[in-house]
C-alpha cells in the first residue's frame, strides 16, 4: 500500500516540460502540473486543445517527445499502462458485451489477487455496491442505460485498486440531467476512496463543480491551474476568462491610480477608460497610469442602477433561465451580460463595485 501522504511527499502525477508532437505538429507543449495524492485534478479546454493527448501521455498509451512524466516521485518511461498501477474509463463505455456486468467488473483481476485480500466474488460486489447497482452482477451490460454502463466501468477501472483513476469524457455520451448526477456519484466516490484522480472535459461547468484543481488547456498548453474559484473569479488570461463561464471581459487603458500605494502585495484602486466610461477596479498588481488593461467583470456582479462604475446599455436579448434571466446589453460596439431575477428591456444602467472586476492582463 501507498504511504500516507505528507506535506512533504512527491506529487502523485507529475508532468514536467512534457511535449507530443505528431507529424511536425505539437499536441502538447511543454506542459508542467503536478498532482497532489488524493486530489481530483481536471485537464478543461475546447477541442483538440491537447487534453486527451495529456491523459494517454499519463497513462502510457503515448510517450512523449521530450519532457518527464513521475508517478510518486519515479520516472515511469518505458513502464507500460499495465503495470502503471492505473484505472481507465472512457466516453465510449466499452464494456465487454459478451460477458455480465460481474464479469467486467473482474476483468482486471483474472491474474491478480484483489486488493485487501478477500475473495474476487466479495470484490466485485464491494465495487457493484460502491457504484450503487448492487444486484447488477448477472446482469448482460447491453441491457444497462448509458450511465449504468459508466459506472460499471467505473467499477471495473477501480476494482483492481489502482493508485491513479484516468477519466477521458466519461460523461459526455450521456444527456445533460444525468450528466449531472453521475457527477455527483464519481465526485463522492472519489473522495470516499481518496484516489487520486485525473478527468479530461471540454465542459468547463463540469469541471469547476467536480475539481479540487483544473488546467485550462490552449493549443497544447496548460494556460492556468488552480482550485475552481480561483479560475472563475481570476482567470489569468483573456482565453480563461472567456473560456470559463459567461464573462464580460472589457479593454481600456488606465487612466490613474487613485488609491494606495503601488508597493508590491497591497491593493490599489485603478480608474480605467474603456470607450466613454471609467471603471474603477481594485488590484494587488502592478499597474501604471497609461497601461493597457484587460479587465472582467461577471455576470453576476453587475447591479441595476448599483455599483460605482456604471454603464448604460440597451437590452438586446432576454433569455429566461429559471432561477435566473440572462440578458444581453449592447453598449457601444460591446456585449454585455448580467444575469438578473427581473425582466427588462430597454435602456438600463448597470454597475459594479471595485472589488468585483478583476484585471486580467497588463501592458505597458
Ligand atoms: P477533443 O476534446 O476534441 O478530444 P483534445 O483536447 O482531447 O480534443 P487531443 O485529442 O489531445 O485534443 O488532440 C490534440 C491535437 O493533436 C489535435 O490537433 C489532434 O488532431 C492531434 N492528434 C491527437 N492524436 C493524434 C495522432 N495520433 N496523430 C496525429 N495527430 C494527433
Amino acid at each position: 500500500a501507498p504511504a500516507a501522504a505528507g506535506p512533504d511527499s512527491p506529487p502523485a502525477v507529475e508532468l514536467d516540460g512534457v511535449s507530443k508532437v505528431y507529424g511536425g505538429t505539437p499536441a502538447v507543449e511543454d506542459v508542467d502540473l503536478a498532482v497532489r495524492e488524493g486530489e481530483f485534478f481536471t485537464l478543461v479546454g475546447p477541442s483538440g486543445c491537447g487534453k486527451t493527448t495529456t491523459l494517454r501521455l499519463i497513462a502510457g498509451f503515448e510517450s512523449p517527445t521530450a519532457g518527464t512524466i513521475r508517478f510518486g516521485g519515479e520516472v515511469v518511461s518505458g513502464i507500460p499502462p499495465e503495470d502503471r498501477n492505473i484505472g481507465v474509463v472512457f466516453q465510449n463505455y466499452a464494456l465487454f458485451p459478451h460477458m455480465t456486468v460481474g464479469e467486467n467488473v473482474g476483468y482486471g483481476l483474472r491474474f491478480q489477487d484483489p486488493p485487501g485480500g478477500g475473495s474476487t466474488e466479495d470484490r466485485i460486489a464491494e465495487l457493484l455496491d460502491l457504484v450503487d447497482l448492487p444486484d447488477a452482477a448477472d446482469r448482460d451490460p447491453n441491457t444497462l442505460s448509458g450511465g449504468q454502463k459508466q459506472r460499471v466501468a467505473l467499477a471495473r477501472a477501480l476494482a483492481p485498486g489502482p493508485e491513479v483513476l484516468l477519466l477521458d469524457e466519461p460523461m459526455s455520451a450521456l444527456d445533460a440531467r444525468l450528466r449531472e448526477r453521475l457527477r455527483v456519484q464519481v465526485k463522492a466516490i472519489q473522495r470516499e476512496l481518496e484516489i487520486t484522480t485525473i478527468y479530461v472535459t471540454h465542459d468547463q461547468e463540469e469541471a469547476l463543480a467536480i475539481s479540487d484543481r483544473v488546467a485550462v488547456m490552449r493549443a497544447g498548453t496548460a494556460e492556468q491551474i488552480a482550485p475552481p474559484r480561483e479560475i472563475y473569479r481570476r482567470p489569468s488570461s483573456r482565453f480563461v476568462a472567456s473560456f470559463i463561464g459567461d464573462n464580460n471581459v472589457l479593454e481600456g487603458r488606465v487612466r490613474a491610480i487613485e488609491k494606495g500605494k503601488r508597493k508590491a502585495g497591497t491593493a490599489c484602486v485603478a480608474v480605467i477608460d474603456v470607450d466613454d466610461a471609467a471603471f474603477r477596479l481594485e488590484t494587488t498588481e502592478t499597474i501604471t497610469a497609461g497601461d493597457r488593461a484587460t479587465i472582467c467583470v461577471r455576470p453576476e456582479a453587475l447591479r441595476i442602477d448599483g455599483g460605482t462604475s456604471r454603464l448604460t446599455g440597451t437590452v438586446e436579448s432576454v433569455e429566461f433561465l429559471g432561477e435566473t434571466t440572462r440578458v444581453q446589453l449592447g453598449w457601444n460596439d460591446r456585449e454585455i451580460i448580467l444575469r438578473t431575477p427581473d425582466p427588462l428591456s430597454g435602456a438600463v444602467t448597470v454597475g459594479f463595485d471595485p472589488e468585483d472586476a478583476h484585471l486580467v492582463a497588463v501592458e505597458r
